[in-house]
């Protein structure tokens, strides 16, 4: 076991916890033990919470400018330990270093964003009547948790850690079990960086601690990432113990690829989106709809997919579950009559024979029924469809329950702007394959990737992280009598 049993982060110390139940951290790049994660009790649960709740009393009061000078300060040590973190997330998760360096830019992003926030929160002054003033605050909410998934180690948990501190909650984070390590890292920069104890607590486990998040009284709002299956499960239990929660759940994002597309950009485009960190992004495009003849364009697609190598250019897939799942997606697909143009089934990396690898794979002539077109498949996979309309383009999209990301490719900015009102997702792509919004811009899908109001990520986790004081003065009764005074 190359490192030391992963351990809970409680009023700034690592713990033990009460559990005896572990999970085996294995390296999707080698398959060898990384470490142990503990399967968490309520118990455990119960002694962050009391952390966090002890430290909101000061945490709460302290000016949101003192606040952030933390954050400035955890950007720094971001960047100064860069290459470390993004060697254990590497590591954990599977993706390649390249891939990891620029998730760890993203966190650092994210951090700059925090630090804004005081310009972002003045909130509103009015003298309303004579004499009187009706003013709102932005405050925090008190303790709030937030449960992340395998496929962004740092990005996911830096969604939710340096806004929600900075607002002045108090967290408690629950790392996936597949990736805990990076969320230790993160916890130690920023007490290195000054956060009080407490602010920032971790409880690692699986399904019994998420419950237990869902239905403690002292917990005040939930925020989730990971598949819609439990988006659902968290969202349902969490409101249902009066919490504000916002899930976000899986994905099928859909390009549509017009004749007037520039070709090479295109087909780059997509080979990346769709192989970027193995296909396990939420913002990967997983379907294909080309729009009349695109024949040429799939050709370069394919000649793209194949200058990327598993274990060179391209990472591993979390586990062997998650690699025989793939690879199961694929045959049927072939046995429904669809035809495999890039097949990247049984790869194997020399010297890494035990890590999860799957080479890309380009999948031609599949209809909307089969599972490839319909289902999130997680993995280095393109569902290519095709159609003779744009309209029956948008009508395949339309008709996925899920809503997360969209894109088209094309040269004729009045088709763009019409698929741009048209596409049923959270977020669009024009001639851009990944279409994530950066800072200060907000993320967040529809319809089955999101339960909840707003969005996790920029101006609009204002609201999610924080509740409205209005306040109504009157300081000097003899300056004016009217209805109000
Ligand atoms: P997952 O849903 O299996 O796990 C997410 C979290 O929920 C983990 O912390 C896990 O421990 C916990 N969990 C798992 N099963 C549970 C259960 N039955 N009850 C309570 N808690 C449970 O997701 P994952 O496999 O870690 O991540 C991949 C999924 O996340 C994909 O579907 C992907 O699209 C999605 N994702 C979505 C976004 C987004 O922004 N919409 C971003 C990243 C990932």
């Amino acid at each position: 076991m190359k490192y030391a049993p992963v351990q809970n982060y409680i009023n700034g110390t690592f713990v033990n916890s009460g559990s005896q139940r572990t999970l085996d951290v294995i390296s999707p790049l080698d398959g060898n033990l990384l470490s142990k994660v503990p399967m968490s009790t309520a118990k455990d649960l119960d002694a962050a919470l009391q952390a966090a709740k002890a430290a909101f009393v000061s945490w709460s009061r302290t000016p949101i400018k003192e606040r952030v000078q933390v954050f400035f300060r955890y950007k720094t040590l971001l960047e100064r330990d860069l290459k470390q973190l993004a060697e254990l997330c590497s590591e954990e998760n599977g993706k390649t270093f390249g891939e990891s360096v620029a998730e760890i830019e993203k966190c650092i992003e994210l951090t700059e964003f925090a630090t804004s926030l005081p310009q972002l929160v003045t909130g509103e002054i009015l003298e309303v009547s004579k004499g009187v003033e009706c003013r709102t605050e932005h405050v925090p909410l008190g303790v709030v948790a937030s449960i992340v998934p395998f496929n962004f180690p740092a990005m996911v948990p830096n969604w939710t850690i340096p806004n929600a501190i900075a607002l002045g909650n108090c967290m408690i984070l629950k790392p996936s079990e597949k990736v805990p390590l990076c969320c230790g890292k993160i916890a130690a920069l920023l007490k290195e960086a000054g956060l009080p104890d407490g602010v920032l607590n971790i409880v690692h486990g699986d399904v019994e601690i998420v419950e237990a998040i869902c239905d403690h009284p002292g917990i005040e709002a939930v925020s989730f990432v990971g598949s819609t299956k439990v988006a659902k499960i968290v969202y349902q239990r969490a409101t249902q113990h009066y919490k504000r929660a916002l899930a976000l759940g899986g994905a099928k994002n859909h390009l549509m690829v017009l004749p007037d597309a520039i070709p090479g950009m295109t087909a780059q485009n997509v080979a990346a989106s769709m192989s970027g960190c193995a296909g396990q992004r939420c913002m990967a495009a997983s379907a294909m709809i080309g729009v009349g003849n695109v024949d040429s364009i799939i050709d370069k697609i394919c000649e793209e997919a194949r200058k990327i190598i598993p274990g060179e250019n391209l990472g591993a897939v979390i586990s062997k579950e998650s690699k025989e799942r793939i690879e199961s997606y694929i045959t049927e697909a072939e046995k429904q009559g669809a035809k495999i143009l890039v097949d990247g089934r049984n790869a194997n990396v020399k010297g890494k024979e035990n890590g999860t690898y799957v080479g890309p794979t380009v999948i031609d002539y599949v209809t909307p029924n089969m599972s490839v077109a319909k289902e999130e498949i997680f993995g280095p996979v393109i569902s290519i469809m095709r159609t003779n309309t744009v309209d029956e383009a948008l009508a395949i999209e339309n008709a996925n329950p899920y809503g997360n990301a969209a894109s088209v490719f094309t040269q004729n900015g009045g088709m763009a702007r019409y698929i741009i009102d048209r596409a049923s997702a959270g977020m669009i792509g024009v001639n851009v394959g990944v279409p994530v919004p950066r800072e200060p811009f907000s993320f967040g899908g529809w319809n089955e990737s999101k339960f909840g109001v707003g969005d996790i990520t920029g101006k609009s986790s204002i609201e999610f992280w924080t509740k409205l004081k209005k306040s109504t003065t009157k300081w000097n009764p003899e300056s004016g009598v009217n209805w109000m005074s």
